[in-house]
C-alpha cells in the first residue's frame, strides 16, 4: 500500500510503501513519553520504500532499558514524530508514526505490545462518554463536561 505524511507544520512530508496489516500499538513507556500520549501505533516499512520528500529530520537517539539504541526522527520545526529506525549497518526498518501518515484511517493496528506498561484506563475509553468536539474549559482548567 502506498502511503504519504506530513508533519503537523508541513516542514517534512514523505511517502512510503506499507504492508497495511503490519501496524501495532506500543504500550512502552518511552513510548508514552516520547508521543506525549498513552501509547504510539506504528507501522513498520524498510529503510528504501521510505522517501523523505522534504524537509531535514532531527534525530534523537534513546536508549532502550536494554541497552538499545534507537534513532528517532521528529520535524525539528513542530516536533511531530515521524519514524523510529536501528543504529548501525542496514538494511533498516522503520517504525512509521501512524498519526504522521496521511491514510492512516486504513491502518488498523494488529496487536498491543508491551502491555506491562498500558495505562489501566486504556481498556474503558470504547465506554468512555463522548463528545464530538472538544468541550470546555475554564480559566482554573477545569474542564466542564455538560
Ligand atoms: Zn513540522
Ligand atoms: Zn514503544
Amino acid at each position: 500500500m502506498k502511503i504519504d505524511g506530513r508533519c503537523h507544520c508541513g516542514y517534512i512530508t514523505y511517502e512510503a510503501d506499507i504492508d497495511p496489516d503490519n501496524n501495532l500499538i506500543c504500550h512502552c513507556t518511552d513510548c508514552q513519553t516520547l508521543s506525549g500520549s498513552a501509547f504510539r501505533v506504528v507501522t513498520h516499512t524498510r529503510e528504501d520504500a521510505f522517501r523523505l520528500l522534504s524537509g531535514k529530520l532531527k534525530i534523537y537517539v534513546k536508549t532502550s532499558e536494554s541497552g538499545n539504541k534507537r534513532p528517532q526522527s521528529f520535524c525539528p520545526e513542530c516536533g511531530t514524530p515521524i519514524y523510529a529506525t536501528s543504529v548501525g549497518a542496514g538494511p533498516k526498518v522503520y517504525a512509521i508514526r501512524v498519526g504522521s501518515i496521511r491514510q492512516r484511517d486504513q491502518i488498523v493496528p494488529l496487536a498491543q505490545v508491551w502491555s506491562r506498561s498500558a495505562q489501566l484506563w486504556v481498556t474503558h475509553v470504547g465506554s468512555m462518554r463522548k463528545f464530538e468536539k472538544h468541550p470546555q474549559i475554564d480559566q482554573t482548567g477545569k474542564v466542564t463536561l455538560t
